[in-house]
């Protein structure tokens, strides 16, 4: 078997830590190349850029900053660095968790996705905001050892949250949810016009639901997510004679 090829991304930036420790974890596991955004894209999601122009700048080996988006930096490291599909599209390790309802702004977990629709095993990674990115390396590597063995469907990745301290193992979990609190905080600029900060300083608090992801990181597990891009509700379609007597004529 030929030498993989993994690509690497994130949405803190080229110059994360979370990145470095990423790309020591990943180099044992073949030829890694990173293109990864010039500047923090956190919460972007999986945003594309159609309406400006990218630029690609190769900043040492193997390595290139772009001024666009996670996702933007998966195509471009596909389709005009790598110039074929890579096996691997690793994304991390973000600064911070990616928990429950936290995937769909998260540019981490969208560059995944985005890998993954590329035709890419892909992953996101993430550890708590106050963890060590040296204690979660070997943790990172052994999920690397063994995830090809458990191949997953089209459109499916991996989101690894990994906890503070030494992970007391791997955890196969759930998506939980979460409530923001004072999400909106209203302030008042030196002119007296009102702005607004988006985030609060609360943190969210999280459902912890057995099994999920956030109570496997707070108990000290390293939670392993499997994700789905096709959000459909089965359960909801299984309702036809409900939907029929609501919507029919
Ligand atoms: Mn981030």
């Amino acid at each position: 078997m030929s030498e993989r090829l993994i690509l690497l991304t994130n949405d803190d930036g080229l110059w994360a830590p979370g990145l470095a420790a990423l790309a020591r974890a990943a180099s044992r596991f073949g030829r890694v190349v990173t293109v990864a955004p010039d500047r923090n894209r956190s919460a972007i999601s999986s945003a594309l850029s159609l309406h400006n122009i990218l630029r690609l700048n190769q900043v040492g080996p193997e390595r290139f900053a772009c001024d666009g988006t996670p996702v933007d930096c998966v195509l471009l490291g596909i389709c005009e660095v790598l110039k074929r599909q890579p096996d691997w599209v690793l994304s991390g390790i973000n600064h911070g968790f990616n928990l429950g309802e936290d995937v769909f702004y998260s540019g981490t977990v969208g560059a995944a996705f985005e890998g993954r629709l590329q035709g890419a095993r892909a992953a996101a990674f993430s550890i708590h905001p106050q963890g060590s990115l040296e204690e979660a390396e070997p943790w990172i590597q052994s999920f690397l050892e063994r995830w090809e063995a458990m191949e997953l469907p089209e459109n499916r990745i991996w989101n690894v949250n990994l906890p503070k301290g030494i992970p007391q193992g791997f955890k196969l979990t759930t998506q939980d949810s979460r409530a923001y609190h004072d999400l909106v905080e209203r302030r008042t600029d030196p002119r007296s016009t009102p702005y607004y900060w988006i985030g609060g300083d609360a943190g969210p608090t999280y459902a912890k639901a057995p099994g999920s992801d956030a109570e496997a990181v707070f108990s000290g597990h390293a939670s392993v997510t499997p994700l789905r891009l096709d959000l459909g509700c089965p359960e909801t379609l299984a309702r036809q004679a409900d939907f029929d007597a609501t919507f029919g004529a």
